[in-house]
């Protein structure tokens, strides 16, 4: 009574207590079902891993002396010694699997531990030694992928069981993903294009979190992978060209985010104003709309549309408008976002910080994204309650994601002179730890803001504000009024808050239609869903 598969599914294998599949045998009436294998499994043998006696097939309730677990079920007995083994616990003697290593396994059983040559972490007792390639492996590394992708490289990793030729050098490889050194003489996964020095341990290829962070996947033919095609961006017409030093640039240009003007070139720096993608200052060149207060980065306005980021998931697509909430800083944010097809949605700061990276603090440090990191943030001395921080592969300094995009330079009314990020207070006078805005101390260990002409002190959040992110003058459709909104800050007159009837003094919403007079707090109306608006 074979392949009856509707009625097998939900049921179990006597034999070996795991779900059945296609190929199994059983008796409705007794309700009692195998396995093929486990029906076959021979009545009497001779295993390598207890010479000395025959082991008999039996079958009841055991103690497995190899896993050190109760089943029930079928279990290998050697009445002499009083052992019994699990059938599917005793490692079979060869194995072959093609599709992972040319040559066959053959099981070793030893007392001692080794090395995996695979994964280069310990094993016990029980290995698999291909003698053709000189290997010892532990069983589940046999089957290990020959090739994976992931996000963090745009080109297939290869399974090597010694690093490869051309990273044979003098120098040492720190794995990319945990930036621990790769021990040379055992298994990793490394980049098999020419000048392509990227390599990890396996061990961080196959750990459950990584393979989450960066879509770490099995890759059948590596002749089949093609890279995502990031040509295109959002300018859909040059109007004009001009030349900079040797560079031909477009110095007018209609860009599909504020398609009703044209944009204009630009290279003085102006930290004045605000990039309407990233919404960070104006510090290189950019284009500006000569009619209405908008300006882009020239990086931000090149952005392609479509694009693969080192997070989870891999192709994101550039949106221009809305207002959302980013997934890895957590602020609220106006401007343009990555998102992908299951409504995961980053920033520019976020979706624009690399993976790696050398951040000039007060030292320089090379940062890479720890996903399990929980430390404080040597910034703002606070810890997220989430895991996941840059952190320094050489010290311990650790940056938020909150953080690690802190603008450089920032301006408030409080000090007409633009203001620096500054990473240590030397200034051992005590009342210089106070922040000149808000009146409070100040944690001389934590960055501030500091103005050279007033030496003014302040926290980053005092100068910044609540809302960093959200451009005033944004639009926002509340689901609970029918006209749109727009970002307001009213400087001298504070109506009430239609929601809580408090003045509107922080950021708010103001209708656009004439005539109505609906305000309210940004904080009041927000929706607390992980994306809030978006227009398209
Ligand atoms: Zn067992
Ligand atoms: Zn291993
Ligand atoms: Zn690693
Ligand atoms: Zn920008
Ligand atoms: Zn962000
Ligand atoms: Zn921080
Ligand atoms: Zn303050
Ligand atoms: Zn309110």
């Amino acid at each position: 009574m074979d392949n009856q598969n509707f009625l097998l599914k939900y049921r179990e294998c006597f034999g070996c207590s795991t779900e059945l599949v296609n190929d199994s045998y059983g008796c409705f009436d007794c309700n009692i079902f195998f396995h093929k294998k486990c029906v076959e499994l021979p009545i009497k043998i001779s295993h390598p891993y207890h010479r000395k006696h025959q082991l008999i097939l039996e079958s009841d309730f055991c103690f497995c002396n190899l896993c050190q677990v109760s089943h029930s079920g079928l279990f290998y007995r050697c009445s002499i010694c009083n052992l019994d083994f699990h059938s599917e616990c005793l490692p079979p003697s060869v194995i072959k699997d093609k599709k992972h290593h040319e040559h066959p396994f053959t099981l070793l059983l030893r007392p001692n531990s080794f090395t995996c040559d695979a994964c280069d972490t310990q094993g016990d007792n029980v290995s698999y030694i291909c003698s053709t390639c000189n290997i010892q492996v532990h069983k589940d590394c046999i089957s290990l992928p020959r090739f994976i992708r992931l996000t963090l490289h745009r080109h297939p990793l290869s399974r090597n069981f010694f690093l490869s030729i051309h990273f044979h050098d003098s120098r040492t490889w720190d794995c990319r993903i945990c930036y621990k050194k790769i021990n040379m003489e055992h298994g990793s996964y490394c980049c098999s294009r020419p000048n392509c020095e990227f390599v990890i341990h396996v061990k961080c290829a196959i750990s459950w979190e990584n393979k989450f962070w960066y879509d770490i996947t099995e890759l059948e033919n590596p002749d089949e992978f093609k890279e995502l095609d990031e040509s295109g961006n959002l300018i859909f017409r040059v109007l004009r060209e001009t030349k900079v030093g040797d560079n031909v640039v477009a110095a007018e240009i209609i860009h599909s985010s504020h398609d009703q003007h044209s944009l204009t070139f630009n290279d003085e720096i102006n930290d004045n104003k605000h990039c309407n993608g990233c919404m960070m200052p104006i510090s290189s060149s950019f284009y500006y709309c000569s009619c209405c207060d908008f300006f882009l980065h020239k990086a931000c306005a090149e952005l392609p549309r479509r694009t693969l980021l080192w997070f989870p998931q891999s192709s994101f697509r550039l949106l221009t408008d809305g207002i959302f909430k980013c997934w890895l800083c957590d602020y609220d944010c106006s401007g343009f976002s990555y998102k992908t097809a299951n409504g995961l949605v980053v920033c520019l700061r976020c979706a624009t910080t690399p993976h790696n990276f050398t951040y000039q603090a007060k030292e320089p440090h090379y940062l890479f994204y720890d996903a399990e990191n929980v430390s404080n943030c040597s910034a703002c001395g606070r810890r997220r309650d989430r895991k996941g921080s840059y952190i320094c592969k050489d010290c311990n300094f650790v940056l938020n994601s909150g953080c690690v995009t802190l603008p450089k330079t920032a301006r408030h009314n409080f000090d007409e002179h633009p203001l620096k990020l500054v990473y240590e207070d030397n200034n051992d006078y005590p009342l210089h730890h106070w922040c000149d805005i808000c009146e409070k101390k100040r944690d001389s260990k934590f960055w501030f803001y500091h103005c050279k002409v007033c030496d003014n002190a302040m926290h980053p959040k005092c100068v910044l504000g609540e809302y960093p992110f959200i451009k005033l003058g944004s639009k926002y459709k509340y689901k609970g009024h029918p006209h749109p909104l727009s970002f307001i800050q009213k400087i001298d007159y504070h109506p009430l808050c239609e929601k809580c009837r408090e003045p509107c003094q922080d950021l708010s919403l103001e209708c656009e239609e004439h005539g109505c007079n609906f305000v309210g707090h940004w904080k009041c109306l927000r929706v607390f869903s992980e994306v809030y608006s978006y227009h398209h």
